[in-house]
């Protein structure tokens, strides 16, 4: 049984405790899935997803970040791969939600229900961490827009029926002149260029913009507002990240606790061993401070804040980096076993590793915590 005493913190309310109840039922009977074809089981973790009501908060006028991230770290625990479709719904959709027009925000009744599905395009092969820097080009042409370039490292590539894509419009240099445009799945022009494989599969592709002609309604808030419009979505999400690396960790150290109760060797318990035991105890200190670290960026947000930019990044570093080292310590506990393929402690090792790298990579979170601090007066 999972550790649940975090729900009685101050920053959950009685609605928090009953969603935790309901999708921990839901979970229960649902997952895992088969992870042998994970287009088709994302697809349709989706779709159940969101018959069962759990997509509802993904997107809208007010996202409720600490129910993002309980459900987020609840899904981790039972199943990576369904975590992942969840965490896309909002994603893909977050600068519709925040910004988008009447029209665009139709798309979000379909994403809420399960019945389409959204991704999240601002990556490039010479721009990850440095997005200023991005290549792709959205030229004004009367009233339409000319998109061109390349993505990469996209989830939901192939599958999603809407991306957002972030492209340079020129109004200024840099992070200044890129916009953010609404390009659904089959507008001519949109090419699945290659199919990626992780350690972790997931859906993930390259994509090519050959010559998209898109209205000028497809455009995501103002012209010139790109990089506001990505740092705010991911101001909103980041924290979500760090719940999905907690909700690993915290099965990693639920499978590390209950294989120490009955693994005999020496004459004894593994749990009998005191050097075990100190193992055990930096697992569930690392647990409790990602999740108090986590729940403090969420609970921030909802109450208002505009930007949680230092909390975000503090919550997505923190949490990620300790459950690697948690799942790291679980592999050591668990022996042979903890590398035998199919495994969930070797399955934890390879879902975890990505979150330290993608919606901004540890290094970079530092530097926003850093800035974030030294420009406090
Ligand atoms: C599984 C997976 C899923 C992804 N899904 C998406 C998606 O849906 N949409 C999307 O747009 N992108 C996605 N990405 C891309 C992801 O956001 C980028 O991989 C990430 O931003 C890093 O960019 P990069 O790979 O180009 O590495 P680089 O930018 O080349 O960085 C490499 C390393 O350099 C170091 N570094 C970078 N900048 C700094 C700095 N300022 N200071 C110190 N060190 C630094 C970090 O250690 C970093 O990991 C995904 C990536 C992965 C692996």
């Amino acid at each position: 049984m999972s550790d649940k005493s975090f729900l009685a913190w101050p920053f959950f309310e009685a609605r928090h405790r009953e969603l935790s109840e309901q999708l921990e039922a839901w979970c229960r009977t649902e997952l895992p899935r088969d992870h042998s074809d994970v287009d088709a089981t994302c697809i349709q973790l989706v779709r159940d997803l969101g018959k069962a009501g759990f997509l509802e908060g993904t997107a809208g006028e007010h996202i409720d970040v600490r129910s993002l991230c309980l459900i987020r770290e609840t899904l981790a625990r039972h199943d990576g791969l369904a975590d992942f479709s969840f965490a896309m719904q909002g994603l893909g959709t977050g600068a519709i939600s925040l910004y988008g027009s009447d029209e665009q925000k139709l798309w979000l009744d379909r994403t809420r229900r399960g019945e389409a599905i959204s991704a999240f395009a601002l990556s490039e092969p010479r721009s990850g961490s440095d997005v200023a820097q991005l290549d792709t080009t959205a030229e004004r042409d009367g009233d339409s827009y000319r998109l061109n370039g390349e993505k990469t490292w996209i989830s939901n590539g192939g599958i999603a029926d809407i991306y957002t894509v972030f492209a340079r419009t020129g109004e200024g240099p840099g992070a200044k002149g890129l916009s953010a445009f609404l390009v659904p799945a089959d507008t001519p022009g949109l090419e699945i260029r290659e199919l990626l494989e992780s350690v972790a599969p997931h859906p993930l592709a390259r994509l090519g913009f050959n010559d998209m002609v898109l209205p000028a309604s497809a455009l995501i808030g103002q012209p010139g507002q790109g990089f506001k419009i990505a740092m705010s979505v991911l101001d909103v999400f980041r924290s979500t990240v760090g719940a999905a690396a907690l909700g690993f960790a915290r099965r990693a150290l639920e499978e590390s606790l209950s294989r120490s109760r009955f693994r005999e060797l020496f004459g004894a318990t593994l749990a009998d061993l005191q050097m075990v035991q100190g193992h055990l105890a930096d697992m569930a200190l690392n647990v409790d401070a990602a999740a108090l670290l986590v729940y403090r960026a969420a609970w921030t947000k909802d109450q208002g804040a505009e930007r949680v930019t230092r909390e975000a990044a503090m919550a997505k570093l923190f949490a990620t980096d300790q459950a690697q080292q948690v799942i790291d310590q679980a592999v050591q506990l668990h022996g042979g076993d903890g590398v035998r393929k199919g495994h969930i402690i070797e399955s934890l090792y390879r879902e975890i590793r990505a979150l330290r790298i993608y919606e901004g990579a540890s290094d970079v979170q530092k530097v926003v915590i850093a800035r974030s601090i030294l420009a406090e007066e």
